[in-house]
């Protein structure tokens, strides 16, 4: 079988194993971790215990537990203090050497000490959708006022020459 527990190579099964980032949430199935590149403050990851590659993979058991996650996970990112959090990212042992830009960039925003105004929620399932780890990892992508120009469309986004369109 391709797809068991654990596989050696996979970056987020050493996540799952404790091996790299500290979880910020678990359940029976799924871990919770903070992505050390954020897009924006809060920008999270939800993993799967098991090392599955797709959404459409996931067992009875990891469906019941997906939405616990999901919902655990956006409590920790409402009342994390996002200044001390990447503060302290900036700290951290085993991200010496590795670019800190993203986590900069972070820091330096406006809205760094507000509470989330929206979210964007989402996996990119597969190569083609931008997968870059064969191991599924939902996004949980808090969202703030003006942290793009025109948000309208949101994931729609992902083909820029077909997002927008014409209601009427
Ligand atoms: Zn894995």
């Amino acid at each position: 079988m391709p797809s068991t527990r654990s596989e050696k190579s996979c970056y987020f099964c050493k996540v799952v194993n404790g091996e790299a980032d500290p979880f910020i949430f678990e359940n029976r199935s799924f871990i919770s971790i903070f992505d050390t590149n954020p897009v924006n403050p809060g920008h999270a990851l939800v993993i799967p215990k098991r090392h599955v590659a797709s959404i459409f993979d996931l067992n009875q058991l990891e469906h019941d537990d997906y939405f616990d996650a999901i919902y655990g996970v956006k409590q920790v990112v409402d009342t994390t203090d996002m200044k001390s959090l990447y503060e302290g990212m900036l700290q951290r042992d085993d991200l010496k050497g590795r670019p800190t830009d993203h986590i900069e960039a972070v820091l330096a925003l406006p809205f760094l000490g507000d509470l989330p105004n929206a979210y964007t929620i989402g996996n990119n399932d597969g190569r083609e959708a931008g997968r870059s780890i064969d191991h599924l990892h939902v996004i949980i992508l808090p969202r703030y006022k003006g942290d793009v120009e025109n948000p309208s469309g949101g994931i729609r986004n992902v083909i820029p020459a077909r997002a927008q369109y014409q209601r009427r």
